[in-house]
């Protein structure tokens, strides 16, 4: 049977790895869950895959797990970033949870014009795509980055990787990224006040953009980013 609790953890794992828990950790496992010696747990690292481990020592503020054997290989993401400008905290919160369900690989906050918050906590929304990996039985936990000014993140940008521009000015119009080539993948989903001109005129000059429109209805930006999320598995990624 599988075990019902998946964990992440920074550590190694193979074949009878000891793997010692922190605080957090085992005040989780032992002191929520209640587990006790003996118990399993399906562990990840975001690089060795699932694995099955069992509790070798129970302790109210630590505990040392020891891995049985491999459950699942590791399963990396499709070439994917997800550049959204950052909102009211809840829903950021929601972005990032989803972005991570979806397979995103890289999940970047970006300061747009008319983006209202200036600062985000990258440890809380890296937490949260650790929490969404354990969910949804992820064995890859992408990365968060810093909150980086769009327009710099353009100036260094790698023109190999092609940007889906999901611009409201095109509302209304087809959705179709049917002449999309496969490859390295960025979506940009703006904020709650949109793009301004001068940011939508400067994303249209760039060879390597795809603007595409998102139905025909302006859609807030959570739930903008995860339709354009799934648009983009189910035509390039990895759904087929
Ligand atoms: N205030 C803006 C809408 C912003 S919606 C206006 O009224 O025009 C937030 C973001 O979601 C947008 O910047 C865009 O990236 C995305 N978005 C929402 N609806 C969209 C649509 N129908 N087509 C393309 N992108 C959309």
């Amino acid at each position: 049977m599988k075990p019902k609790i998946r964990l992440y953890v920074q550590h190694p794992l193979g074949e009878g790895q000891p793997v010692e828990l922190d605080r957090d950790q085992a005040h989780y496992l032992f002191g929520v869950m209640r587990l006790t010696a003996g118990a399993e747990v399906a562990l990840f690292n975001g690089v060795d895959g699932e694995w099955r481990a069992t509790v070798e020592t129970a302790g109210k503020k630590a505990g040392i797990l020891v891995c049985a054997e491999q459950t699942a290989p590791l399963r990396v993401p499709p070439d994917l970033w997800l550049l959204f400008a950052p909102i009211k905290k809840a829903r950021t919160d929601f972005i990032v949870e989803k972005a991570a369900e979806m397979g995103a690989r890289r999940i970047m906050p970006v300061q747009t014009e008319f983006t209202n918050s200036e600062r985000i906590r990258q440890d809380r929304l890296q937490a949260h795509a650790v929490e969404a990996a354990e969910q949804c039985g992820g064995t890859f936990v992408p990365e968060v980055t810093d909150l980086q000014r769009l327009d710099r993140l353009l100036a260094d940008w790698a023109p190999a990787r092609r940007l889906m521009f999901c611009d409201e000015a095109r509302v209304g119009q087809a959705v179709t990224l049917a002449e999309a080539a496969p490859g390295p993948w960025a979506i940009l989903i703006g904020p709650e006040g949109g793009f301004s001109d001068a940011e939508r005129d400067r994303l249209h000059t760039l060879d390597y953009t795809f603007s595409v429109s998102l139905g025909p209805r302006i859609l807030r930006a959570d739930t903008a980013a995860v339709a354009a999320l799934t648009l983009w598995q189910n035509a390039l990624g990895d759904w087929t």
